[in-house]
């Protein structure tokens, strides 16, 4: 154990909400699993007596309130995920407005609280959508999750910094950045902070990152789905690159997970970083 606490979050949303190649509107056909893998998660985290932030999508906000009740009830953090999982370059200043202003009102009708944190589906804050820095910091919001400073096919910002930073507009607003922890390789920054990479690699990759950067006096910060301990989702077609990163390691997720709870101290996000919530 280290005297540094590390966070942990947790994407929240359904198995088949991650997929940029299904509209909101086609999520209908799949089979809702978000309640029990919600009941799952939230087992998992007070078995280790664990607080994490959850960012929650705010179509799962509407539709499952009892669910956001139930994190809330039990102490942890509610965040923000946007609405329809649309990347955030793909949507317009006016529409990601529209889909964060609703998101927050749901959580906080749900809750009594607005949400402080965001989580860019996808980390979809990209040079492209630089703008939504603005439109984060003028809906109330302090921090934002959501530039991976690495190279992937979907998302990322190679030369971003990699710990807790504030990012700075031409507007004048500001807002911390609290990127998911990668790890330093040669010259590389290595994603060890969750989701794919996690289920992909074997356990002691993240643990090693995770001891670099606390060796470096900065906290690890670990992401999740409820998705990723559930190994009896439906399967489905999907362009390969998609269904190696959804469906590997589902089955050993759970175990790994207890392993990194074990390991390091969590908490949510607003408590590692100092936010009021
Ligand atoms: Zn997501």
């Amino acid at each position: 154990m280290n005297d540094i606490k590390c966070a942990f979050s947790i994407d929240f949303e359904d198995w088949y909400q991650g997929f940029e190649i299904f509209p909101m509107e086609s999520w209908r056909n799949y089979e809702p699993r978000i309640e029990r893998n919600c009941l799952k998660t939230l087992e998992l985290l007070s078995d280790f007596n664990v607080k994490a932030t959850f960012f929650v999508l705010g179509y799962i906000a509407d539709k499952y309130p009892q669910s956001v009740e139930a994190i809330h009830k039990e102490g942890h953090e509610i965040g923000a995920h946007g609405y329809s999982h649309t990347q955030i370059f793909k949507l317009s200043p006016e529409k990601f407005n529209e889909e964060i202003r609703r998101t927050g009102n749901t959580i906080a009708d749900i809750t009594g609280k607005r949400p402080i944190g965001f989580r860019a589906p996808i980390f979809s804050m990209v040079k492209d959508s630089w703008w939504a820095i603005d439109v984060l910091v003028e809906n109330g919001f302090k921090y934002d999750s959501s530039i991976l400073p690495t190279f992937n096919y979907r998302y990322g910002i190679v030369a971003a910094e990699r710990f807790c930073n504030e990012i700075k507009t031409e507007r004048g607003n500001s807002i911390i950045e609290i990127p998911v922890t990668t790890a330093k390789f040669l010259n590389l920054n290595i994603p060890v902070g969750g989701g794919a990479y996690f289920r992909i690699w074997p356990y002691n990759v993240t643990r090693w990152g995770f001891r670099q950067v606390l060796k470096n006096g900065q906290p690890g910060v670990f992401y999740m789905h409820p998705w990723e301990i559930d190994a009896g989702q439906p399967r489905i077609k999907l362009p390969p690159r998609l269904y190696l990163t959804h469906y590997t390691g589902l089955d050993t997720t759970e175990r790994k997970l207890k392993k990194l709870l074990t390991d390091f101290d969590f908490s949510t996000m607003a408590d590692v970083f100092g936010f009021e919530y």
